[in-house]
């Protein structure tokens, strides 16, 4: 199945937290897309394994995906190397998106940076034909992305470019509760962490505010590059 767009997370919640509103949109405008998960988020400080997998589930039909996977990785201890790149490549090569979404380039948590240059390392060496990978018994062909952007997560990072998701941020927070092992919740007997906070929870929809702010919008999600931006004419910005 070919798909426009791949949004890869460390953890399941990391694409809601970062680009559900994004995705959101582009599902509404009949974009393709589909998520992948690096580990199923078994080191998180509430919850477990198997509640996050049904949580994970949840999101992805409040956002409409057409696939969702989980790679089943360490969490916390998965490493950029060729093992790991070979498994995000075969995910690429398999669904062949035009753009990556993947996890802010620095932030608290340590898996998000590494989550970011690994599956960024692997859009590079998915192009390049003499990396052979097989996917159920299946030689893949080569395949790179056109795209790679990053969302922001924890930090507040500066971004390169913002997307309008007005009329979204609703749907954004359902996906986002749908992970109800994870935030804010009074009534929770489970360890506090800095994501069960009210202020963080509400910080979700002050920072999409404030990146519309700057731009004229009423809500915003921003992303970071890697290479400079090009566009055909000056009238693409708004
Ligand atoms: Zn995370």
């Amino acid at each position: 199945m070919k798909l426009d767009i791949l949004a890869f997370g460390a953890h399941p919640d990391d694409v809601e937290l970062g680009c559900a509103g994004t995705i959101l949109k582009e599902v509404s405008l009949g974009k393709k897309v589909g998520i992948v998960d690096l580990t199923r988020g078994e080191l998180g400080t509430r919850g477990s394994a198997e509640i996050r997998d049904e949580e994970a589930a949840a999101a992805a039909k409040i956002l409409g995906v057409s696939a969702r996977e989980n790679l089943g990785m360490r969490d916390g201890f998965f490493v950029n190397d060729e093992k790991h790149q070979i498994e995000i490549i075969k995910m690429i090569r398999k669904y062949q998106p035009e753009i990556v979404l993947c996890n802010a380039i620095d932030d608290r948590h340590i898996d998000h940076g590494k989550g970011s240059k690994l599956v960024s390392d692997a859009c590079f060496l998915s192009g390049l034909m003499k990396i052979e990978t097989e996917l159920d018994g299946e030689q893949q062909s080569a395949w790179r992305p056109k795209l790679v952007y990053h969302y922001i997560q924890w930090k507040n990072i500066e971004p390169d470019f913002v997307v309008d998701i007005t009329g979204f941020t609703d749907k954004k927070i359902e996906a986002i509760l749908a992970y109800r092992s994870q935030f804010y919740d009074p009534n929770s007997t489970e360890p506090e962490s800095p994501i069960t906070s009210k202020n963080f929870f509400e910080s979700l929809n002050y920072r999409s505010r404030d990146l519309g702010r700057l731009v004229g919008l009423d809500y915003a999600e921003g992303f970071t590059v890697e290479r400079c931006l090009a566009v055909n004419s000056l009238g693409d910005l708004r």
